[in-house]
């Protein structure tokens, strides 16, 4: 989503086992798709959001994730597994830097006004983690990612995709992890080929 250079950054949420559960999440995305983001929470007064930037804002060489603390207080109400919806959402920014670094997003969005392509490979990517976390742990609730991103879209096409959209995405990527066990590097291409094919 959008960032205008002047959020408030805050390096804890004040949760500190969270925190520490996060940063092993966070080091484990990097080390799945080979990028290295900072990351903090930040300010979102009243417009719950989370959003990525290329822009380097925290001594990290892949830019920037931001997590609002409003967002993070919703997503610890939900009454099923709040935690992996956190790591949806965090998995979903990451996929953006992916795009950033790799410069598919060049393809994916080249007008920055129509960042639709872009969202739905932010989400397979979303999804891909979800199917790896799933090969690793029988019981991670994968599930949460689709349902997750999928209550962030509307059901008319807004920026980021329908819900039916979103979930349809995470889905696939979750598939190409889970089922046909390819590499992130090629869930990664893939993801790109997806999103492509979307209009
Ligand atoms: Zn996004």
């Amino acid at each position: 989503m959008f960032e205008n250079g002047s959020e408030q950054i805050e390096p804890r949420s004040g949760n500190a086992q969270l925190d520490r559960a996060l940063a092993q999440t966070l080091a484990k995305l990097s080390k799945t798709f080979d990028v290295l983001p900072g990351f903090a929470y930040y300010r979102d007064n009243g417009r719950p959001n989370a959003l990525a930037t290329p822009e380097v804002r925290l001594q990290r060489t892949d830019g920037t994730v931001l997590f609002g603390l409003e967002m993070l207080q919703m997503l610890l109400q939900r009454p099923e597994h709040p935690d992996a919806s956190i790591v949806a959402v965090c998995a979903h920014e990451f996929g953006h830097i992916v795009g950033y670094k790799t410069r598919l997003i060049e393809k994916l969005a080249p007008n920055r006004r129509d960042p639709f392509r872009a969202e739905q490979h932010a989400d397979y990517i979303a999804g891909f983690f979800a199917g790896m976390r799933k090969l690793e742990r029988s019981d991670f609730p994968a599930i949460v990612f689709a349902t997750t991103q999928q209550s962030f879209g509307g059901t008319l096409r807004g920026s980021h995709g329908t819900g039916q959209e979103r979930g349809e995405a995470v889905l696939e990527g979750f598939k190409a992890a889970y089922e046909r066990k390819v590499t992130p590097a090629e869930g990664i291409q893939l993801g790109f080929q997806y999103a492509m094919t979307r209009k």
